[in-house]
């Protein structure tokens, strides 16, 4: 029986996993309109491939990975596209983002869907099919997996771990997951272990999930990998908590599993590794917890891009009493204002919370700096210095305090007898601080470029002078050479030639207008001045060529 280590702090929130986790995964109707965010996964957003008004096919790919750190969307559904523009979606700030809609035509016609031989194919050739194909960490982080299935460390991955503990209170997914697919999900490992060569493969499972436990054990037989069953306590499912929990290793502040020989992924991204490699599929769907005040809790294979409105209309509905609903668990999860936003690979679950459910939490007190947050903090932080100094807005104390630690997992909150409100506090100073850094960082671009520019003005500066001092030297020295020699300095030859051409050419002009004024004056110019009368001086005028033209004519 493998050693377990236990990790600082945790708290034990009620489960409420059996209200979803009875009934068996149920898939969702296809929604008339799907709308895909072009940005689900850490990294750069996909860009679009498509234009409004295109025919798309099911599991074609719609928005293409924008460098190294992103990954590709996909069309959930077979239809047209009927815009590319900026959309609500599911996110802590509410802001809305660059989504593409389809309208879904029903017929659900699909991409040509091929396997890739991933034991003979090379391995970067296997990143790539994940990266095209939209997998990216299912358990909220969204990482894309080609990057996270590098074996970059320089002493190679000693340990492969599966994150299937699933410790948010409500969310019921990959337990339904993993009871159901197993076989599938144990697929998607095989390709992990392929890519990363680990020495071992863990499959870390809370104990509240014994069915779970049960059905990857009976998967994994045979292969060598270990499921090991670890005592329920938030926030175990938190990686650097399992990874303590199994190996007994600490990942250092500040760095990831990766520096200490260690890889965590969640277990329905294993599931989506299978299906991309396996069966030619991108990521389209994903099962998704329903619960709370609904009808019918209950997990739904739901394509990405179904609003949640009709998501939550999959459970029956929002009972009475439904105040608002949260994204995610209770813990890490956040609200949504706008149930128009679409499901994303990043929802697990979707809570319909009332009252009754969770209660509001009293008006927050002062601190009274009884400690009981950095007794729970499973990252050993110290959360009431942490709110002090986000509190008075010194960020810089903040971040030395290791802000950036904070898995933002709300034990602290949780067992605060005050009720502040930690965590939002730290999100508001992580995101000050990212603001912050940003604009530093855009202003120290914008002081290399003025250098830049002013180095390449005083550099052509110096080049002109440089050119001008050679030019004169050189004019100097055939001077001198010239006058030494006793030989007219040529360039003033050339100058005493061309005056003195110039004064040829004017003679030359003055001689010809003398000639020109004796003998051959224009009609106009012999006519009789002084009459002012026009008629009469036009009549002379006539007269006058009419003699000169008797004239030639004889
Ligand atoms: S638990 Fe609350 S009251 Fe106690 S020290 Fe922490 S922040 Fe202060
Ligand atoms: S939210 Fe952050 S500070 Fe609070 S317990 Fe979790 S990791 Fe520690």
């Amino acid at each position: 029986m493998r050693t377990l280590y236990k990790f600082h702090g945790g708290v034990h929130p009620p489960e409420h996993k059996e209200e979803s986790n009875r009934l068996p995964i149920a898939p969702a109707p296809l929604p008339k309109r799907l709308t895909v965010p072009l940005r689900q996964h850490i990294g750069n957003p996909a860009i679009p491939v498509v234009k409004v008004g295109d025919q798309v096919l099911k599991g074609q790919m719609i928005g293409a990975a924008d460098g190294f750190i992103s990954a590709a969307v996909h069309a959930p559904a077979s239809g047209t596209v009927s815009a590319i523009e900026p959309h609500a979606v599911p996110h802590p700030s509410g802001l809305p983002d660059l989504c593409i809609t389809i309208e879904a035509d029903g017929e659900e016609r699909w991409i040509e869907r091929a396997p890739l031989d991933y034991r003979n194919a090379d391995p970067d050739a296997v990143r790539l099919r994940l990266r095209d194909a939209g997998v990216v960490g299912l358990g909220g982080a969204v990482f894309p997996s080609h990057v996270k299935l590098n074996p970059g460390a320089p002493a190679g991955i000693k340990t492969l771990v599966l994150n299937g503990a699933e410790c948010e209170p409500w969310i019921t997914s990959d337990d339904r997951l993993m009871r159901e697919r197993a076989a599938e999900v144990v697929e998607g490992i095989k390709i992990m272990a392929h890519l990363m060569r680990p020495e071992e493969v863990l499959i870390g499972i809370e104990d509240n999930k014994p069915e779970a436990a049960a059905a990857m054990q009976a998967a994994c037989r045979g292969t060598g990998y270990e499921v090991v069953v670890v005592p329920t306590l938030y926030p175990s499912g938190g990686e650097k908590q399992l990874i303590k929990l199994l190996t007994g290793k600490e990942v250092p502040a500040g760095r990831r599993p990766v520096n200490i020989g260690v890889t965590c992924s969640n277990t329905g991204t294993a599931y989506t590794v299978h299906r991309a490699v396996n069966h030619g599929e991108p990521v389209i769907s994903r099962i998704v917890t329903v619960t709370g005040n609904v009808l019918e809790p209950r997990n739904f294979e739901t394509l990405i891009g179904t609003p949640i409105a009709e998501i939550v209309q999959l459970a029956g509905g929002a009972r009475p009493g439904t105040t608002h609903y949260i994204m995610g668990g209770p813990m890490m999860g956040f609200g949504l204002d706008n149930l128009n936003a679409p499901l994303t690979k990043a929802v697990n679950c979707v809570i319909s919370a009332s009252p009754a459910l969770f209660p509001p939490a009293p008006p927050p007190m002062p601190c009274i700096r009884c400690g009981r947050c950095a007794q729970a903090c499973p990252c050993e932080l110290q959360p009431q210095e942490l709110f002090w100094f986000s509190h008075s807005r010194n960020f810089d104390k903040a971040r030395a305090y290791n802000l950036f630690d904070c898995i933002e997992c709300g034990a602290c909150s949780y067992v605060c007898p005050s009720h502040i409100p930690l965590v939002s506090y730290y999100r508001f100073a992580k995101s000050e601080i990212a603001t912050r850094d940003m604009e530093k960082k855009l202003a120290e671009q914008a002081r290399e470029r003025f250098e830049l520019k002013q180095q390449r003005l005083e550099r052509e500066k110096q080049e002109k002078a440089a050119r001008f001092a050679e030019k004169a030297a050189a004019a100097a020295a055939a001077k001198a050479a010239a006058a030494a020699s006793g030989v007219e300095d040529p360039e003033a030859a050339a100058k005493k030639a061309a005056i003195q051409a110039a004064v040829e050419r004017a003679k030359a002009k003055k001689a010809e207008a003398a000639a020109k004024a004796e003998g051959a004056e224009t009609p106009a110019e012999k006519i009789p001045q002084g009459d002012s009368d026009p008629l009469r001086a036009k009549a002379r005028a006539e007269s006058y060529a009419a003699s000169t033209e008797n004239n030639t004519d004889s």
